[in-house]
């Protein structure tokens, strides 16, 4: 038999205790992952993490926004787990409100969550992935991120920032044998879309040239390519998985 394509890998997941990146944490794990599930719950990071396939996973309470916790978090991870091969920048809030009435709080809070967060983790994961020549980094942005979004501004500017980073990274670690690369998901069901009304998805379903939303596994079948050996060549590229919306 092949032997699994990430076998005994270390992978942090922030944000892989629900939706999207749990989805990625059961994908990764499948394939022969030790994932980190990352995530402001503890309970649900830990819950998480022992549900997951295979077993020697593990979930580490952090909150991404913060640097001294996410540092303290890789320590922890790679003494428990091994050193990290993978890093997948998943976690993400929104603050929706018009531009006018948007609270300082509102933008800044996602800022440092969808932003912040990502560079916090690729910038505590790199030292160690260059210094081992391998790793791989894979954001999670948003098609909001590139076609923006009214009553998003703040959420839009995070993702279009991810972008920006994805590809700063890329550039600066690829000659130490590191990728970077991004997945830009349409509306994927998640906690985070439940609350749009009827009307709301009838509207998106015509912007959609598959006529559907989308479904987490269909965002973390492409990730596990994206981070693993079949993507070898690519780095520094955006993956718009979002059923045509942006093409
Ligand atoms: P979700 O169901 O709301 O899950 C968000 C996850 O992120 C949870 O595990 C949450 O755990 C964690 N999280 C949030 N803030 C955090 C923080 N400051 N520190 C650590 N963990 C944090 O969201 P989702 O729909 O799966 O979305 C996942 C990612 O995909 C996000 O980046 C989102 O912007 C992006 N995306 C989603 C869609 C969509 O249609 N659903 C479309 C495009 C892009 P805790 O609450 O315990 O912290």
């Amino acid at each position: 038999m092949n032997a699994l394509e990430l076998e005994g890998q270390v992978a942090i997941v922030t944000g892989g205790s629900r939706g999207i990146g749990r989805a990625i944490a059961e994908a990764l794990a499948d394939a022969g992952a030790k994932v980190a599930v990352i995530g402001r719950n503890a309970d649900a990071a830990v819950t998480a993490a022992a549900e997951l396939p295979r077993g020697g996973h593990a979930g580490f309470p952090c909150d991404v926004a913060d640097p001294a916790q996410v540092n303290a978090t890789v320590k922890a991870v790679e003494e428990q787990l091994g050193p990290v091969a993978i890093l997948v920048n998943n976690a993400g809030i929104t603050r929706d409100n018009i531009l006018i009435r948007m609270k300082d709080e509102e933008f800044d809070e996602v800022i440092a969550a969808n932003l912040k967060g990502a560079f916090n983790f690729s910038r505590s994961v790199s030292r160690g992935m260059m210094k081992r020549r391998a790793g791989s980094i894979l954001n999670i942005t948003s098609v909001v991120g590139l076609m923006g979004n009214a009553g998003q501004a703040n959420y839009a500017a995070s993702k279009a920032g991810l972008v920006g980073l994805t590809k700063s990274v890329a550039k600066e670690l690829a000659s130490r044998g590191v990728r970077c690369n991004a997945i830009a998901p349409g509306f994927i069901r998640t906690d985070m879309t439940d609350d749009l009304t009827e009307s709301q998805v009838e509207g998106l379903l015509h912007q959609i040239p598959l006529g559907t939303l989308g479904e987490v596994d269909q965002i973390a079948g492409v990730a596990r390519f994206l981070v693993g050996p079949g993507a070898g060549y690519i780095t520094g590229q955006i993956l718009a998985v979002d059923g045509g919306m942006v093409m």
